[in-house]
């Protein structure tokens, strides 16, 4: 495969979306058991190993989106990752060019035209108020619950008890992603790629819509985005820092973000 001629890429600015992440119903990230499992139970969430609080890391979040992203727009499923993760990777710039995930969340590196991932999801942590809250309502473990569940043997129907454990509904995460906007070309104030950015929103718009950890099936991992707040940061150092869009939830966030992109086609 040939390198395309015009291989100057320059990082023009970048979108920086904040915005809080509120479980509507208890959430599960699972964790490793036995590493940082406070009380023994069988499927612990995930913490962070300082605080011990439960949060959601910015992989789970992007793995998410990307997989919502890639059933919607029915991609093919043809890049293995570890042992049994299949993910789908465009094998040629051809179709590269006209895939809204790859340019979205890029592609690995052993790839011949891998592209730069355009965006980086942060991991979010519970808000101070979360933290109180979840302290005062002692929950079964700190900041946690724990929900039985029988499982069937699908043979003798025999059930066996299992717990899983949750962070509560109600609580509330604090999230953050950054999105890097590229140039082809050494073109000055080049912001194409703007609009590339509708990609993320569509992803959070179909996480909200399906649900984030485990146990989505059964109810758990139902998430809901509100107070976003989108700023563009550009110029030396990113220090020009300008508010775009603001939204108390994410139809708000797509509704001034499409009219953004009207003004500017103007
Ligand atoms: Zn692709």
């Amino acid at each position: 495969m040939t390198t395309p001629p015009e291989t100057i890429i320059q990082l023009q600015g970048r979108l920086l979306l904040t915005f809080t992440i509120v479980a509507k119903t208890g959430l599960h990230i699972g964790g490793s058991p036995g590493v940082l499992s406070i009380g023994n139970v069988d499927n612990p969430v995930i913490r962070d190993p300082l605080t011990r609080q439960p949060y959601i890391p910015g992989s789970s979040l992007r793995g998410k989106m990307r997989s919502q992203m890639e059933k919607q727009y029915g991609r093919p499923q043809n890049n293995s990752i570890g042992n049994q993760v299949k993910i789908h990777t465009c094998k040629n710039a051809d179709d590269y060019a006209s895939c809204n995930v790859c340019k979205t969340f890029g592609i690995p590196g052993e790839h011949a035209h891998s592209e730069t991932s355009r965006l980086i999801v942060r991991d979010a942590f519970l808000t101070e108020a979360s933290v109180e809250m979840l302290d005062k309502a002692r929950t079964d473990l700190p900041y946690t619950e724990v929900k039985w569940e029988a499982a069937i043997d699908r043979v003798t129907s025999a059930a066996t008890p299992r717990q899983q454990e949750r962070v509560p509904a109600g609580a509330i995460f604090e999230g953050a992603l950054v999105f890097s906007l590229y140039s082809r070309g050494s073109r000055e104030d080049d912001l194409s790629e703007l609009v590339l950015f509708s990609n993320v929103i569509e992803g959070l718009e179909l996480v909200e819509q399906d649900y984030l950890g485990g146990q989505g099936a059964r109810g758990s991992g139902q998430v809901e985005l509100k107070d976003l707040e989108l700023q563009l940061k550009r110029g030396k150092d990113y220090d020009q820092e300008r508010r775009i869009v603001t939204g108390v939830n994410l139809e708000a966030l797509r509704e001034g973000w499409e009219q953004l992109l009207g003004r500017m086609k103007k």
